[in-house]
């Protein structure tokens, strides 16, 4: 199936003088315009596919030579575009390359977009857009460990992950419309709740193992962001100040004092941490404060890692399981301060509000706890292994992951709260279609189009 009925030329190596410049035609009239520009050393009766011929580039009207060349042709779909490609290595000359494309052009041929090889390439479904983007990386790395993982990406790992992480979504979607299909028959249709541990290991857990390996990956490259939150006055500027181990922010026992987010950056065992001490965190009226507020929220989407402050010498309050809320997705070490104070906390309540998440013990007053607490944040951001993951999401694919996981929360709440198939089904499409935006499957004209557009022309 034909992507587009034209064919498509371009000059393929980078502009200016080389020893050897590649015009790359593809599409239906690619043997047709061989046959008429292309004169082979030995007379042939054919181009014989993925061979390569020594011969001249003449022009088709009076025979004059153009250059010296070797031509290759790829036949479809065992190509680049999976569709005829041409390829005319010339001599780098750019008026010889100039003269050949324009020929090309003259016979039916149009100029083509930047990426729009790349393109049909992925409209054949020869790559997909992960593997098509990967092209674009290995052309724009600028180190080595950059083209590494470009490559890597090429060779469609991300694809074959999102793949199964879709195949399980899909299954279930299938169960669902068992359920929907039959609802009074007795069918027998396993309980959902089978469904839940298999939706949190087999589609939860390997997104978020994506999400992890690009936070680790931008960890090592840049440093971590971390953000530390909290109602008012649990102690979160003195903590920055303990880290910091200087006086920097001001601390006061005035709720909501830190209106603005002050960023330092700490060093815990030579890795760089930026850390924003994001203001009061609570609702306000006031706007000076609501602006800081805002900016805290931001700051905190973009945290790596994420301390949760809280008061043990005050009882838990609702205040500190809204926070808790609209952070949980994040990865958060819980630091129970003032623990020089008498605890008004249980820690059995907290292991029950706060599910599993590791508790650090610290007085920020006193400077107790704060170095089990730097070795916490450390081993949470790295791990025991420091080393690169194998392969990271780029900044889209990360984006496209955040978004799938709240549509699976969404089905998780779904089937916690016992809604019928019908919405839960409706939820798994919306994951599926989320997550087929990696792939290109369901990626908007608008995405499609901003991505090629990134290429040279001839890619
Ligand atoms: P923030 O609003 O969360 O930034 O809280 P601050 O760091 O401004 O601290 C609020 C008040 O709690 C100040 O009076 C601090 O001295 C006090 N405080 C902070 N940490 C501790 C601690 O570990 N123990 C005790 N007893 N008081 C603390
Ligand atoms: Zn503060």
């Amino acid at each position: 199936m034909p992507y587009s009925e034209d064919t498509i030329a371009a000059i393929a190596t980078p502009p200016g003088v080389g020893g050897i410049g590649i015009v790359r035609i593809s599409g239906p009239l690619v043997e047709e315009i061989a046959r008429r520009i292309f004169r082979p050393k030995k007379p042939i009766s054919h181009l014989k596919s993925h061979h390569f011929y020594y011969g001249h580039i003449i022009h088709p009207e009076n025979e004059e030579i153009i250059d010296e060349v070797m031509v290759v042709l790829m036949r479809a779909p065992h190509s680049y575009t999976c569709e005829d490609v041409l390829e005319i290595h010339c001599h780098g000359s750019p008026l010889v390359l100039k003269q050949v494309l324009e020929l090309s052009l003259k016979l039916g041929a149009r100029l083509a977009e930047p990426g729009e090889f790349t393109k049909r390439a992925f409209l054949h479904g020869r790559l997909d857009l992960s593997q098509a983007e990967a092209v674009l990386n290995i052309i724009q790395a600028r180190t080595e460990r950059e083209l590494q993982f470009a490559t890597r990406q090429l060779q469609g790992y991300l694809g074959q992950e999102i793949k199964r992480i879709r195949d399980c979504l899909r299954e279930f979607k299938a169960h669902l419309e068992v359920a929907i299909d039959f609802p009074e028959e007795e069918v027998e249709i396993a309980p959902l709740d089978a469904w839940l541990p298999r939706i949190e290991n087999q589609v939860l857990k390997p997104i978020k193992g994506l999400l992890q390996a690009y936070s680790k990956a931008r960890v090592l490259r840049e440093g971590a962001i971390m953000a530390i939150v909290g109602k008012p006055n649990v102690g979160k500027s003195s903590l920055l100040n303990c880290l910091l181990k200087e006086d920097k922010a001001i601390v006061t026992s005035i709720p909501g004092t830190t209106r603005d987010i002050i960023e330092e950056v700490l060093n815990i065992n030579g890795m760089p941490i930026r850390v924003a001490d994001t203001a009061g965190l609570r609702k306000t009226k006031h706007a000076i404060e609501a602006i800081g507020v805002e900016r805290a929220w931001e700051k905190i989407a973009e945290a790596d890692i994420v301390l949760l402050v809280i008061d043990v010498s005050r009882p838990l309050g609702k205040e500190d399981k809204e926070i808790y809320e609209k952070i949980k997705e994040k990865d958060i070490i819980l630091v129970l301060n003032k623990s020089d104070l008498t605890p008004k906390i249980d820690e059995k309540v907290l292991k029950k509000e706060f599910k599993d998440l590791p508790i650090v013990h610290i007085s920020a007053l006193y400077g107790q706890g704060i170095e089990k607490l730097e070795k916490t944040i450390y081993h949470h951001l790295l791990g025991r292994d420091v080393s690169m993951p194998s392969f990271i999401p780029t900044l889209r694919h990360k984006q496209v992951l955040e978004r799938a996981i709240e549509a699976i929360n969404r089905i998780k709440e779904a089937m916690v709260n016992g809604l019928p198939a019908v919405f839960i089904s409706v939820e798994v499409k919306e994951a599926l279609d989320i997550l087929g935006e990696i792939v290109g499957e369901t990626t908007s004209e608008d995405i499609l189009e901003y991505i090629f557009s990134q290429f040279c022309i001839g890619k």
